[in-house]
């Protein structure tokens, strides 16, 4: 069977899936207050081109994809969607990324499926500071989904973006979540992604700075052994029930096991972050390509995917500005 290998012999097994641009929030790190221009709703893929994407990278070896976006929950009848892709037999998980503000009913349902993990954003434990960055009070909703996910069978993984100023006075209040709570916690540096470009850092808060700022509330922290294909590399706090990790988003340590792919939601495919778009799936599909022709097409696509995300990023027309949300983080 054809697998996607590029040509550094990495094996591409996980897709990033953006089911929407849109989002019900507006944090200051992804997005401009008055949002990005969102696409005209028939330029996204619609869930059928969406389930056979996803099919064909299937049969070429993908068995894990991510859902993100924007926000999914915010696009009409993305439950069914999951119910949809939960029916293709050869991807082993299903894994969400959302700001939980919308999926506390949905819990249930999603237990059945084949979700194994859901992330969940949440930048600030104090609602107020929660509101500031995400321009909406929605902290109780985000706060009461993270209790019930974590009473259920779906695993819980904490995203947290490390904002220089903003929320850097609470890494060891997020690590103390992890004493009782069985959740993984992982903080994010930071990147340029947000509708405006790279932003005037006095402190730069990268990988290093994280790790030194928690272990100077701890002395007694304990390094996993990290998966192959990992994006953040994972500590434990002595005796705690949860973990905690750090993901090299900007300062991209960790592209050497890179195993990801992504599509946008309007159909780009992306082999890196850090690319600005490789290909239109969608306007292949939408003229008629059969599924050996996007057989064919990932099979190459895949071949030249960049040796690491600076790579990628020199390789751009334009500079890193866009916001996440219409990459799909
Ligand atoms: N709306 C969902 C959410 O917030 O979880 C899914 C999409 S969001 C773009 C995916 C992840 O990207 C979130 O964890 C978010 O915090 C992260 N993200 C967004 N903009 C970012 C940036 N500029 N730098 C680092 N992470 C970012
Ligand atoms: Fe929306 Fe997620 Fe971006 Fe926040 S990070 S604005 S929740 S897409």
């Amino acid at each position: 069977m054809n697998q996607l290998i590029d040509n550094f012999g990495r094996q591409i097994t996980y897709l990033r899936l953006a089911v929407t641009d849109r989002c019900n929030l507006r944090c200051q790190y992804c997005m401009p207050a008055q949002g990005i221009n969102i696409v005209d709703r028939k330029e996204l893929l619609t869930y059928k081109e969406m389930y056979r994407i996803t099919r064909v990278l299937s049969e070429l070896g993908v068995n894990k994809v991510r859902l993100t976006g924007g926000e999914p929950f915010v696009r009409k009848d993305f439950v069914k969607f999951l119910e949809m892709l939960d029916f293709n037999d050869l991807l082993d998980e299903i894994n969400i990324t959302t700001n939980g503000a919308l999926i506390r009913k949905h819990i249930k349902t999603i237990e059945r499926l084949k979700i194994k993990s859901i992330n969940l954003s949440i930048d600030s434990l104090d609602k107020k500071k929660f509101a500031d960055i995400t321009r909406r009070d929605v902290f109780d909703e985000v706060y009461e989904t993270l209790e019930l996910l974590e009473k259920s069978n779906i695993n819980l993984k904490l995203n947290v973006v490390v904002q220089s100023g903003i929320n850097t006075d609470e890494l060891a209040d997020f690590v103390e979540l992890t004493k009782d709570k069985n959740i993984a916690v992982r903080f994010i540096e930071e990147m340029p992604f947000n509708g405006v470009g790279l932003k005037e850092e006095k402190d730069v808060w990268d990988y290093n700075k994280i790790l030194s700022e928690i272990e100077t509330k701890y002395d007694n922290i304990e390094k996993l052994v990290d998966g192959k294909s990992s994006t953040s590399r994972n500590f434990k706090v002595n005796n705690y029930t949860g973990t905690f990790g750090i993901i090299p988003a900007f300062t991209r340590t960790i592209c050497g096991d890179c195993n990801r792919i992504r599509i946008t939601a309007t159909g780009i495919f992306k082999n890196c972050l850090f690319d600005d778009g490789v290909f239109n799936v969608r306007d292949f599909i939408r003229n008629g390509a059969s599924n050996e022709d996007l057989k064919k097409l990932f099979l190459s696509i895949v071949a030249k995917k960049p040796k690491d995300g600076f790579v990628a990023e020199k390789q751009r027309n334009s500079d890193v500005s866009e916001s996440m949300s219409t990459i799909g983080g």
